[in-house]
C-alpha cells in the first residue's frame, strides 16, 4: 500500500526521512507542543555516544533521561535479554520465576538496612505511587510532604509530590499533598550562609510545616536523596539524618527517591550511602536496568512489609517483575559489579569531572556554580556572578529560554548532547564514562559554554 512505500533506506535500514515523519504523523510526545518539536532521528547508540543517520556522533552527557547508567548497548545486557526472550518472554507476577527472584535477591542485597522486600513495577513513577500507597496504609494517615525542588513522577500522587512546574497543570490529581523548601545554599530560602547554617534552618522549616499541618496525619515524608532534574542539589551533611530522626520522632514513613540517584549516579550504589541513613521505602528505576527494558520498585523495611503479612496489599501490574526486564536487571547488576562501574563513576567525577567543571566555571562568567558527585552534576548558570540572577528566569520558554536555547545548540554542534533544565546543564554522562571521554566532554563544555556567557552582564556589556 501507499502506507508501505519509502520506508527503508540503503541496507534495509529504515530511512531517515520515513522514521521523522512517521514520527511527526504518529507518535505523540511526552511534555510537548507537538506542533513545536523537531525530534532527532536517531539510529544507534553504543556506550558513552549515539549517532544520527547523517552521521552525527553524540557524546551523551544525558545517559538519555539520567538513565544509561551503563552506556547503550552493554554486550551483557543485550545477551541477558536475548537469552530470557529465547526462554521465557512473560509470566504473572503472582508466580516465582528464576529471573524475578534473583533480581530482587540482588537489589535487596545493595539497599541499605533492612530494605529487603522488592515490589516490582514498570518505571520510577509507578512505584513512588505505591510507596506512598504503603505509607498511607502502614500509617493509616492520609497527608504526604515533600520537597518544592523535586520531580517524583507523572502520575496522580506522583505528579502533586513533584515540586517544580510540571506539577501545575495537575496540581488537582491527587489530594494531602504539601510542600516545604530543602535545603540549597547557592538560593537559600533561609538567607543560610553556611552549609551548617542551612541545614539547620532546613530543619527547623520542616519541623514547623509539620507542626502546622498536625504531624498525626502525616504519612510520609518524601524526597530525593540527591535532587535530580530539579537541580542536582546534594543534600549538606547532617540533613537526611535530621529527617530521619523526624520521622522516627513522628510515626512518619521516610521515603527516600533513588529514582535517578540510585545505581552508580553518585558514585555508591545508592545515594543514601553516602549520608549513612536508611529510609522506611526506597524508591528506584532508571539505573537498575539502565532502562533497558522498562523497570522499577519499591524497597520494603521489614516493618513496612510486615503491614502486609496477613492483610493484603492492595496494588499489583500485570508487568510487575517482568522476565525480560529482571534479567536485564540481573546482567546489568552483575555487570557493574564486575567491571568497577559504580568505583569507576566515584573516580572519574572526584579526579576528572569535579575539577574539571570547577576549571569551567573560573573560566566563564556564565558559571555560577558548580555541584555534584559522582557523574551527577550541574552547572547553575547566571546572568551575574555577584546577584546569582540565573541565566533565565524560573520556567522560561520562548524567547525568554534563549541563553539555554543558544548554549543547548552550540553543545549539539559540538557532538556533545547535553541535559538542560531551566537555568542549568546537568552533566550526567554514564557511569562507564572514560577518563578520555570526560575530558572531551570537558572540552565540548568549554566552547559551548561562550554562547552563554555571550548573555551575561559581563558578556552584553563587552
Ligand atoms: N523520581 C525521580 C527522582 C525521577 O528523576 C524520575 C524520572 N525522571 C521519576 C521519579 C519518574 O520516573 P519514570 O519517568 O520512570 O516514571
Amino acid at each position: 500500500t501507499s502506507k508501505d512505500t519509502n520506508r527503508t533506506g540503503p541496507g534495509g535500514q529504515a530511512s531517515k526521512e520515513a522514521v521523522k515523519s512517521a514520527d511527526r504523523a504518529h507518535v505523540f510526545h511526552s511534555w510537548s507542543a507537538q506542533g513545536q518539536i523537531d525530534p532527532l532521528a536517531v539510529a544507534g547508540g553504543e556506550g558513552s555516544y549515539f549517532w544520527d543517520y547523517d552521521g552525527n556522533r553524540y557524546l551523551d552527557f544525558s545517559s538519555q533521561l539520567v538513565n544509561t547508567n551503563i552506556g547503550h548497548q552493554h554486550p551483557k545486557v543485550v545477551a541477558a535479554i536475548q537469552r530470557q526472550a529465547a526462554r521465557m518472554c512473560t509470566m504473572a507476577p503472582g508466580f516465582a520465576v528464576d529471573v524475578r527472584s534473583e533480581a530482587a535477591r540482588l537489589i535487596a542485597e545493595r539497599t541499605p538496612g533492612d530494605l529487603d522486600k522488592i515490589f516490582f513495577t514498570n518505571g520510577g513513577t509507578e512505584a513512588v505511587e505505591h510507596a506512598v500507597r504503603m505509607a498511607r496504609l502502614h500509617t493509616g494517615r492520609p497527608k504526604l510532604l515533600s520537597a518544592y525542588r523535586s520531580y517524583h513522577g507523572a502520575t496522580s500522587a506522583a505528579i502533586n509530590l513533584t515540586g517544580d512546574p510540571r506539577r501545575w497543570p495537575s496540581d488537582t490529581a491527587s489530594a494531602g499533598v504539601v510542600h516545604f523548601f530543602g535545603p540549597h545554599l547557592y538560593r537559600s530560602h533561609f538567607h543560610a550562609t553556611t552549609e551548617a547554617e542551612e541545614c539547620a534552618r532546613a530543619l527547623a522549616h520542616l519541623e514547623e510545616t509539620l507542626a502546622f499541618e498536625g504531624p498525626e496525619s502525616v504519612a510520609a515524608i518524601i524526597l530525593e536523596t540527591v535532587v535530580g532534574t530539579a537541580g542536582v542539589l546534594v543534600p549538606p551533611p547532617g540533613y537526611l539524618a535530621g529527617v530521619r530522626e523526624i520521622c522516627d520522632r513522628l510515626g512518619i514513613v521516610f521515603i527516600l527517591d533513588e529514582v535517578m540517584a540510585g545505581f552508580g549516579r553518585t558514585g555508591s550504589w545508592f545515594a543514601a550511602d553516602l549520608f549513612d541513613v536508611t529510609p522506611d521505602l526506597l524508591v528506584f528505576a532508571k539505573g537498575v536496568n539502565s532502562g533497558y527494558v522498562p523497570l522499577g520498585g519499591v524497597a520494603l523495611s521489614a516493618a513496612v512489609a510486615a503491614t502486609f503479612d496477613q492483610r493484603p496489599y492492595p496494588g499489583g501490574l500485570t508487568y510487575s517483575g517482568h522476565p525480560l526486564a529482571c534479567a536485564s536487571a540481573v546482567a546489568t547488576l552483575e555487570a557493574m559489579a564486575e567491571e568497577g562501574i559504580v568505583e569507576n563513576a566515584a573516580r572519574i567525577g572526584e579526579t576528572v569531572l569535579g575539577p574539571g567543571l570547577r576549571a569551567l566555571a573560573a573560566r566563564h562568567p556564565s558559571v555560577g556554580e558548580v555541584r555534584g558527585v559522582g557523574v551527577f552534576w550541574a552547572l547553575d548558570l547566571v546572568r551575574d556572578q555577584a546577584t546569582r540572577e540565573p541565566l533565565v528566569p524560573y520556567n522560561a520558554s520562548g524567547a525568554a529560554n534563549q541563553p539555554m536555547a543558544d548554549f543547548a545548540a552550540a553543545c549539539k554542534r559540538g557532538g556533545l548532547w547535553p541535559f538542560v533544565n531551566m537555568n542549568r546543564t546537568h552533566v550526567v554522562p554514564p557511569c562507564t564514562l572514560t577518563e578520555s571521554e570526560a575530558k572531551d566532554g570537558l572540552a565540548l563544555l568549554d566552547d559551548a559554554l561562550y554562547a552563554a556567557d555571550a548573555h551575561t552582564t559581563a558578556g552584553t556589556a563587552g
